[in-house]
Order: structure tokens, then C-alpha cells, then sequence
């Protein structure tokens, strides 16, 4: 029997289930810890208009600051947020950083810059969604149409009648709402068109296979044509080399956020990265399409 049990505690603890379950246990309490204490930066990284060679806004990506992980990254504790509803207040957080230092940045002389922030499915059904946004700009005085919200596909398809009135709801407030990771989900293309949404962003495995791939060239080519007939604005993800970037400008896609234009970083680091941008933006030039 001795032998018997052992072997069970043995089974229990290889267990790779009880493991994982384990360690999500601990992250979960960790998380819980970690939004009682405010411990998360934002982190800003700029999107460029490359015919204008500028700046034309940020995307707003949550950082852990954890004591003994150097980085945890937002897929792995974003997950866990939204399973245990704990998202609700972390977003509140993140969406109150990112107003606040846009409208800071705002106050220290850039302008007709915008703020985008990620919601997840479960912040995109919580009824106190558009009170919250609302409350959040009023208490940090940053103009609605700065704000652009980014949602998913697979959270609009999932009950799409909801899911326009929830977005009419917030364009009744003012703030712009992006479709991201573009490309990847379910849309049904024929919904597209009855949606109350300013923007979509090409998904960066599209990007990433660019110019070479044929299969990936005609489908960006063809969302950013369709983008264009349903005027939509159209911003590239995860740009990572001048290629990438010279193919997609001379395909009229002039927004674009990567890695070769800057890091996601923190407010007190984007003069610096500005600067650096502005350089290298002066040292390229980028073919524009020929209007047709
Ligand atoms: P996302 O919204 O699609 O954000 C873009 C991700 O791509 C970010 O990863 C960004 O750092 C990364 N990225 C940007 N440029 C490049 C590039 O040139 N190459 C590559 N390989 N990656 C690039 P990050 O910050 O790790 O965030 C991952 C995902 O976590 C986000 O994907 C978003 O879905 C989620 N997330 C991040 N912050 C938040 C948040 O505050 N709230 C919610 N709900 N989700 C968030
Ligand atoms: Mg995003
Ligand atoms: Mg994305
Ligand atoms: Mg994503």
C-alpha cells in the first residue's frame, strides 16, 4: 500500500497538468499582487506616417514590473488576466497610464498624436466598458479623439450585433477604434462594411514574410486595397526591415509600427527615440504609389 501511495505522490508531482496549474496558480497570485500595488508600466511605440516622415501616434503596451523576472511578457500574463476577470482592473490602469502621459506628451508640444490601446474580449463585454473610457478621459482631460481603442477580429465575430452596438457606443464618445491583427481571425468580410471601426492593422505575420513571399504580398496587398475602398485607415505591424517598408509605402500603406522604426519604450525614453527617428527618417526615402 506504502508502495502504492507513493507512486501516486510520484504520478502527482510529474504530472505535467498539476505543474503548470501550479505555476499558474502562483502567477495568478502574483498578478493579483501586482495590480493591488500598481506594479506595470506602459510602454509606448510610435506608428509612422512615412509620407509625411512623422510620428502620428502610439500603440500602449502593458510591462510588468516584476522583482524577480526580468520581463514577463503580456502573452503570458494577459491570458491569465482575462480568465480571472483580474483584466478589468489592469486594463483600467493601463488605459488611465496611456491617457495620462499622452496628454503630458500633448502638454510638452507634439500634437495630432494618438494614443491606441489594446482591449481584451472581457473588457469588450463588461458593461461598464464605456462609463470606464468616459470617466477615464474626463479624469485625465485628454480628448477623446486621441484615444483609438484595438480590438480584435474574433471579439467582433463572436456576437456581432453586440458587438455593434458596443462599438457605436464608443464612437459616440469620440475615440477611434483599430481592428487588430488583421488578417488572422474570422471576420466575416461582408460585416466589415456595417461595423463602426476607423482602422485595420495588416497583422504582422503578413508583414514579416514581406516582399518575397507571393502568398503573403497578395494578401496584404488586397487588405490594404480593400481597406481603401471602405475608407479605412491602414497601419502595418511588426516592420522590420526597409524592405517590408518600401513595399508596403509604394502599396499606399504609409502607417507602419516596428521594430525598424523604434521599440515599444517608455514615455521618459521617447525624445531620445524621436531624435534618433527623425534621423533615420531623413536618411531614407520611401517610394509613395503613383494615385491611379
Ligand atoms: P499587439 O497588440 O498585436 O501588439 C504588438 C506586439 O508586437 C507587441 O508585443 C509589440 O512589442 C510587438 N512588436 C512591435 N513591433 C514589432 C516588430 O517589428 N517585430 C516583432 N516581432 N514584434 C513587434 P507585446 O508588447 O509583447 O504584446 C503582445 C500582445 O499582448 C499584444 O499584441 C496585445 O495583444 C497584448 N497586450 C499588450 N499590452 C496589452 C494591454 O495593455 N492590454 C491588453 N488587453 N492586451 C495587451
Ligand atoms: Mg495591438
Ligand atoms: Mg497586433
Ligand atoms: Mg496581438
Amino acid at each position: 500500500r506504502a508502495k502504492d501511495q507513493g507512486r501516486n505522490n510520484f504520478q502527482y508531482f510529474t504530472d505535467d497538468m498539476n505543474i503548470e496549474s501550479l505555476a499558474r496558480m502562483s502567477l495568478e497570485n502574483e498578478l493579483r499582487i501586482a495590480i493591488t500595488n500598481e506594479d506595470f508600466v506602459v510602454h509606448f511605440q510610435p506608428q509612422m506616417d512615412l509620407s509625411q516622415a512623422r510620428v502620428c501616434g502610439y500603440e500602449a503596451l502593458v510591462r510588468w514590473r516584476h522583482e524577480q523576472v526580468d520581463v514577463i511578457p503580456p502573452d503570458r500574463f494577459i491570458p491569465v488576466a482575462e480568465e480571472t476577470g483580474l483584466i478589468i482592473q489592469l486594463g483600467e490602469i493601463v488605459l488611465r497610464q496611456a491617457c495620462l502621459q499622452m496628454k503630458a506628451l500633448q502638454s510638452s508640444g507634439i500634437s495630432d498624436q494618438s494614443v491606441a490601446v489594446n482591449l481584451s474580449a472581457r473588457q469588450f463585454r463588461d458593461r461598464n466598458l464605456v462609463p470606464m473610457v468616459r470617466r477615464i478621459l474626463s479624469e485625465t482631460g485628454l480628448a477623446p479623439r486621441w484615444l483609438e481603442l484595438e480590438i480584435t477580429e474574433s471579439m467582433l465575430m463572436d456576437n456581432i450585433e453586440q458587438a455593434i452596438s458596443i462599438l457605436t457606443e464608443l464612437k459616440s464618445i469620440g475615440v477611434a477604434i483599430a481592428i487588430d491583427d488583421f488578417g488572422t481571425g474570422y471576420s466575416s468580410l461582408s460585416y466589415l462594411t456595417q461595423l463602426p471601426v476607423d482602422k485595420l492593422k495588416v497583422d504582422r505575420s503578413f508583414v514579416n514574410k514581406l516582399p518575397d513571399c507571393p502568398r503573403h504580398t497578395a494578401i496584404t496587398t488586397a487588405i490594404i486595397a480593400m481597406a481603401q475602398r471602405l475608407n479605412l485607415q491602414v497601419v502595418a505591424e511588426g516592420v522590420e526591415t526597409e524592405p517590408q517598408a518600401s513595399f508596403l509605402s509604394s502599396h499606399q500603406c504609409n502607417i507602419q509600427q516596428g521594430y525598424l522604426f523604434c521599440h515599444p519604450v517608455s514615455a521618459a525614453e521617447l525624445p531620445a527615440q524621436m531624435i534618433r527617428m527623425k534621423s533615420h527618417l531623413a536618411s531614407v526615402t520611401y517610394p509613395q504609389a503613383t494615385p491611379t
